[in-house]
């Protein structure tokens, strides 16, 4: 070098290009044009230290892009700082000043510019952008690379340029991939609403029964009550959130440990450390959901909770989630309590339920179903104006009631041949008492019939029928059903109890008062009797009775007001009967007069036909 004297050495070196180079001379040129351009700089520019040459950077930008793939490759791990320095690299390599990577999980976000964006460097300043590559994937996920420089860089050659779209599109690549596992993953494990599902509490589980960490837990299955009617009353968006707002609530509570998933609908599965459950037990009988800044709604739930006992071993998923089903189906199928913990006695219910199940049809057969009567009557003279048929069960020697073996029935269709049986008996009985002279008049009877019939379209013809074929004047039966708190229970039920009066058949809401969407249930269908449920009736010395008499009398208030008749059942003593008078409810059904009685006793009661002693 003639500038310092010392000896230099020129190189050009390049590498073969598959897709460029057909012969060994195209590659040979270009290292030999670089050689010479080299040698011709060597000539005129002073080399302090290590001449820098441009075949340095074809060796380096391999070495580094290889040092890339390899990073981005690994399945095991991947390392982000890694990817992120040896991108920094890349970019003083060629001069750039900033580079964003922007990812969208579906075309929408891309439109509205949502999305998520990295940004591997930036060095601030001003910068113009050179180049900007997009990928979309074949489930409509997408991603773009934008590159920059600042505007006193040198520009990019085309060989440089050539390099820095081979790492742009190898970067998306990975990123987008990358994403697409995340949407994936999201997909198996989360439900469109954005709660985990299912198949996340089973992995869940798996790797909890896996590591024994089971021991201390407790598991819960639980459904929200009524929540339709939240939909109902503040519409479909707000019930969404109120939901969310719950599952948060129990969330919080549950805390790191804890784990929550929506199975769909509203039921949801909830794992926690047994410190937890008591609140989380209170939680879930009523939780107070803000629904905005003046009102809020009460959420109440059903829920089946096991607590894994101490030195329990548990070996399947099964073993946890088929205690958590049989409390929750527990908790369901009625009674007062909605929150039930899972101990042996869950399992000897259900099956005792099975039993019943069981010998149903044998019993059926058999009759050994018998109506039992109880009167209703007319406070104000004391006269029988009535009565209502209860089922009793007699079998081997013993008679059970209706709550031991009603809900079994329920749980399949069998309650509804059990109905028409006892409408048939009912019948047959009133038959009798027809037939039998003057002074055992007939009075309407009304007969249980439960919600499993509501969508039985037949329903009044096939009443009809039975009651025609003992020729049984039509307004001597009444039939009662329970709310319904869906609005195709609601429809239903109305198309049910028009049908039946334009037959002239009489209908009455049992239970009222009980559920939750009452006024809705007086407003819209005409039936011909309201019974008030007996949490109602204030019993003496109890302390929330001013509230009770007072709700009493605005049901009794309303249901006249709207032309309906109103009897109160479970009146037990003159206290009671004492309210009734006070807010003007002038029927009455309860032990205060008597028990559901078997047929011949309430057949002698019907010659007497009267309560003239407790007026
Ligand atoms: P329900 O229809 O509400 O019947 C009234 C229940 O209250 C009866 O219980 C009756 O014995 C009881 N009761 C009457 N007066 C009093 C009182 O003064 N105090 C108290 N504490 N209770 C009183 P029961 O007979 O055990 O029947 C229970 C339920 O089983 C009935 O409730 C009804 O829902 C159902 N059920 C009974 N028979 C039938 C049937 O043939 N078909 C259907 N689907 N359900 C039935
Ligand atoms: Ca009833
Ligand atoms: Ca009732």
């Amino acid at each position: 070098n003639k500038n310092n004297g010392l000896v230099t050495l020129a190189y050009g070196l390049s590498e073969y290009m598959p897709d460029t180079d057909l012969r060994v001379q195209d590659v040979f040129e270009r290292a030999d044009a670089l050689m010479y351009e080299n040698k011709k700089r060597f000539k005129s520019e002073t080399f302090e230290n290590e001449p820098v040459v441009e075949s340095y950077s074809f060796v380096r930008f391999y070495e580094l892009y290889e040092k890339l793939l390899s990073a981005i490759c690994n399945f095991d791990y991947v390392d982000k700082e890694l990817i992120g320095e040896l991108l920094v690299k890349i970019s003083h390599m060629f001069r750039l000043s900033k580079g964003v990577v922007r990812v969208y999980r579906n075309r929408q976000e891309e439109m509205e510019g949502g999305g998520e964006t990295l940004c591997p460097f930036d060095y601030g300043g001003e910068c113009i952008e050179i180049k900007t590559i997009r990928a979309e994937t074949s489930v409509l996920s997408s991603g773009t690379i934008t590159i920059y420089q600042s505007p006193d860089a040198d520009p990019l050659t085309y060989e440089e340029y050539e390099k820095v779209e081979l790492v742009m599109r190898t970067v998306l690549s990975f990123v987008t991939r990358n994403r697409l596992k995340d949407i994936i993953y999201d997909l198996a494990f989360f439900d469109d609403a954005g709660y985990p599902n299912l198949r996340s509490l089973n992995n869940y589980l798996m790797s909890l029964i896996k590591s024994g960490r089971y021991q201390g837990k407790f598991a819960c299955r639980y459904n929200l009550r009524h929540f339709s009617l939240v939909n109902q009353e503040w519409g479909r968006p707000v019930g969404d959130e109120v939901m969310k707002k719950h599952f948060e609530g129990l969330r919080e509570i549950l805390g790191e440990s804890g784990f929550l998933v929506r199975l769909g609908g509203d039921n949801f599965v909830c794992i926690g450390t047994a410190d937890k459950v008591e609140e989380a037990k209170n939680y879930l009988q009523e939780a107070v959901i803000k629904v905005d800044e003046v009102s809020s709604v009460k959420i109440l739930t059903s829920a089946g909770i096991y607590c894994v006992p101490e030195g329990a071993v548990i070996n399947d998923i099964g073993d946890i989630m088929n205690k958590i089903i049989n409390a929750f189906r527990a908790a369901q199928s009625g009674g007062s309590d909605h929150i039930i913990f899972y101990d042996e006695r869950i399992l000897q219910r259900k099956q005792k339920s099975m039993r019943v199940q069981q010998l149903f049809s044998d019993a059926l057969a058999n009759e050994e179903f018998v109506p039992f009567y109880q009167p209703k009557v007319d406070i104000t003279t004391g006269k029988i104006i009535g009565g209502e048929a209860l089922c009793r069960w007699f079998h081997e020697g013993q008679m059970i009631s209706p709550a031991d073996f009603i809900p079994a029935l329920e749980k399949t269709s069998d309650i509804c041949k059990l109905d028409f049986y006892m409408l048939e008996h009912v019948c047959r009985d009133q038959r009798k008492w027809l037939d039998g002279g003057e002074n055992r008049k007939l009075v309407p009877m009304s007969i249980n019939f439960s919600r499993k019939h509501i969508m039985n379209m037949d329903l009044p013809d096939v009443i009809e029928e039975i009651m025609d074929k003992y020729r049984i004047p039509h307004d001597s039966i009444e039939v009662e059903f329970t709310e319904t708190t869906t609005d195709v229970g609601f429809s239903d039920l109305k198309r049910i109890v028009t049908s039946l009066h334009g037959k002239g058949i009489k209908t009455s809401i049992d239970d009222f008062g009980m559920g939750f969407s009452s006024l809705n249930l007086l407003k819209g269908i005409p039936w011909s009797t309201v019974k008030i449920d007996k949490a109602f009736l204030p019993e003496e010395g109890a302390a929330d009775n001013d509230e009770r008499a007072v709700m009493f009398r605005g049901v009794v208030t309303m249901s006249k007001s709207l032309g309906f008749n109103c009897i109160a059942e479970g009146v037990e003593t003159d206290y009671q009967l004492q309210v009734l008078r006070d807010a003007g409810c002038d029927y009455a059904q309860g032990y205060y007069y008597d028990k559901p009685l078997p047929k011949l006793e309430f057949e002698s009661r019907l010659v007497t036909k009267s309560y003239a002693d407790r007026i």
